[in-house]
């Protein structure tokens, strides 16, 4: 099988399992898990914040975030396609009490502008619109294909929301392939902001896990706000030790994973009824619209699985994300399945 769905989807490398196996643990709820505190230290260097917190998953790092930047009440800003919003089941309302303000990008990319935003603003205003709580950012953008935020985008977003005392958070579930395709520091891309996820389980391979950044304060209420949603892990130095290898081994292979991305976007742009703009692909994600082929997206994926290959359909588009189990020789022969399934043409 050539499993194109996500970057969820790679398994362990030799090299996690064997820091796994080896890892020093203690009791993380006490604080005493060495290669947690090893992990967190690691990261929060790396990022340039004063403090890190391993969580399970980043659905749980991106809602703890919205829970202390957040009253009950107010509303958060987030690009219409943002995961915070649509993939995290209405946690922001179960969890927070917010609600979710979704803004259209102008130029499509899913990248927010501060023009975009100021639009959705409700600071100070009548005392019967509900208060804007928090901006979310998303980078890379996962829906949207992959699209990215520059450092002086970020930049600018947070300088005039914080004039106004409103915090930022970033998801950055997948903010190293955004560094890499950047070319800029991961510090630089959140540097500016009050508080940023990342995961270690998607394109950084590793099998489970994502660090919530921010301020110390911040990070030892995050510490409360885990152990309440029940993700305060025992000896989570087991998991800690694969996303620490994850950490230092990965970003350097990530160009890879783009590289076979454009292929994939290059050849897909070649077949008849696919529309995409291989331009925008950036990073690992590839999202293409099938409308024109006349065969729906689902019954494409069906027909790719009947040929070894798994993709996700969003709708009338299909989404693959490549990832370091997949090799440029996948990509080819994926693009062989595509092109076949799309000539089997419309079943009646
Ligand atoms: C995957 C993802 C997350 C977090 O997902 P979990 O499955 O909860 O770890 C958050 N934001 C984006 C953009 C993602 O792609």
């Amino acid at each position: 099988m050539i499993d194109l769905r996500s970057d969820t989807v790679t398994k362990p490398t030799p090299a996690m399992r064997r820091a796994m196996a080896e890892a020093e643990v203690g009791d993380d709820v006490y604080g005493e898990d060495p290669t947690v505190n090893r992990l967190q230290e690691r990261a929060a260097e790396i990022f340039e914040k004063e403090a890190a917190i391993f969580v399970p998953t980043g659905s749980m790092g991106n809602q703890i975030a919205v829970k202390l930047h957040t009253r009950p009440g107010t509303e958060v800003i987030i690009e219409e396609r943002g995961h915070i919003y649509n993939f995290e089941m209405a946690a922001m309302s179960a969890v927070s009490g917010t609600l979710a303000r979704p803004v259209k990008s102008s130029d499509g990319s899913g990248i927010l502008s501060w023009e975009d935003i100021a639009g959705a603003l409700h600071v100070g205003g009548a005392y019967y619109v509900a208060p804007t709580g928090m901006i979310a950012l998303e980078n890379s953008h996962n829906l949207a294909g992959g699209t990215l935020l520059t450092a002086e985008r970020t930049e600018e977003i947070c300088e005039r929301a914080h004039a106004i005392n409103l915090p930022v958070h970033l998801d950055g579930a997948r903010i190293f392939n955004a560094s890499c395709a950047l070319q800029t520091p991961v510090s630089a891309l959140s540097r500016p902001v009050d508080s940023v996820m990342f995961c270690l389980s998607k394109a950084l391979g590793a099998p489970v896990g994502s660090m919530l950044l921010g301020s110390r304060d911040f990070i030892d209420e995050a510490r409360r706000w885990r152990k309440l949603l029940g993700g305060g892990m025992r000896q989570a130095g087991v998991l800690a030790a694969a996303g620490f290898v994850a950490l230092e081994e990965t970003p350097k292979r990530l160009p890879e994973d783009h590289a076979n991305a454009k292929r994939l976007a290059l050849g897909l742009a070649e077949m008849p009824g696919i529309v995409i703009d291989p331009e925008r692909v950036v990073t690992n994600i590839v999202i293409f619209d099938v409308s024109q082929t006349g065969i729906s997206a689902d019954e494409i994926c069906a027909r790719l699985q009947a040929r070894n290959v798994l993709a996700s359909g969003f709708g009338s588009s299909i989404r693959m994300v490549t990832h370091y189990d997949v090799s440029s020789q996948d990509i080819d022969t994926a693009l062989q399945a595509i092109k076949k399934s799309l000539e089997a043409g419309v079943q009646t």
